[in-house]
């Protein structure tokens, strides 16, 4: 017999289902690996995201905190400046949210970008800052919600969705988008898996770099990370993400042209993919 909670998902993913069901291909900038977010519509994706973080601003304190501010409006513009397009439609919006115990962050489609509080006893420098930043905002131009909702849904038959788009739809469909991004609190997290995670590293990564910020950072804030992950309430950045020893060594293997992109970037050189913002 199902329990509850699987009824629920498999409901909300019908839901979901029904409202975004639509066939398309993408690939994933940096990594160039092939999307598979084929069954949901990117602009429903984005419609919803935007919905749902403005319920975020809305049950979660925002901080005032200026010191904290400041940085991630400056670290947030940067990125942003060089992930351009690749995310769909970005209105890019950077908010702290007040929980000094949440060593967590998240990045939403259509360029919605939250941090925690906690966030910043392991991010210390805007060099940090960037690292996170840059690794949450990739998990968007991969798609990866995409792709969570996708594969959930054939997994739970996306036809019975047709059948239950009536009354309190949207509610349903809004938590199984926070479930995809590992946020549902009424349908548990789906979150994202390990491969997610390192693609999520490497792009980051990159984004980081090009936006002027040192991907050396990488490796000391990952150290930290590891640290405070071994506390009893996991954020994003452990749940499923590759083991400490793993995701140290891909960094390393990655710095070199982190590192190159990085240098570039600090001399004023410009790369033909990144959109000049006016
Ligand atoms: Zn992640």
């Amino acid at each position: 017999m199902k329990s509850k909670f699987l009824m629920k998902l498999s409901l909300a993913l019908a839901v979901v289902g029904a409202i975004f069901l639509q066939t398309s291909c993408s690939t994933v900038p940096v990594s160039g690996r092939h999307s598979m977010g084929g069954l949901v519509s990117d602009t429903a994706v984005v419609e919803m995201s935007v919905e749902q973080f403005e319920a975020m601003k809305k049950q979660f304190p925002v901080s005032r905190n200026p010191k904290y501010n400041a940085m991630l409006q400056e670290v947030g513009n940067n990125i942003a400046m060089v992930v351009g397009y690749d995310i769909l439609n970005p209105d890019w919006e950077f908010v702290v949210f007040e929980d000094p115990g949440a060593i967590n962050a998240l990045a939403m489609a259509g360029g919605k970008v939250g941090v925690f509080t906690g966030i910043f006893k392991v991010a210390k420098t805007k060099d940090d800052l960037a690292i996170v930043i840059g690794h949450e905002i990739a998990h968007v131009s991969a798609k990866h919600v995409n792709e969570r909702l996708s594969k959930a849904m054939i997994g739970q038959g996306v036809g019975a969705g047709l059948a239950v788009i009536t009354g309190g739809g949207g509610t349903l469909a809004g938590s199984a988008i926070m479930s995809a991004y590992g946020l549902g609190s009424q349908l548990g997290g789906l979150g994202f898996n390990r491969r997610m995670e390192s693609e999520a590293d490497e792009i980051g990564l990159i984004y980081a770099a090009r936006a002027g910020y040192n991907p050396r950072a990488a490796i000391a804030l990952w150290e930290r990370m590891a640290e405070e992950g071994s506390g009893d309430a996991p954020p994003e950045f452990f749940s499923t993400h590759p083991s400490h020893d793993t995701r140290i060594m891909n960094i390393h293997a990655l710095l070199p042209k982190a590192i190159e992109e990085y240098e570039l970037a600090k001399s004023g050189g410009i790369r033909e993919n990144i959109i000049i913002i006016e």
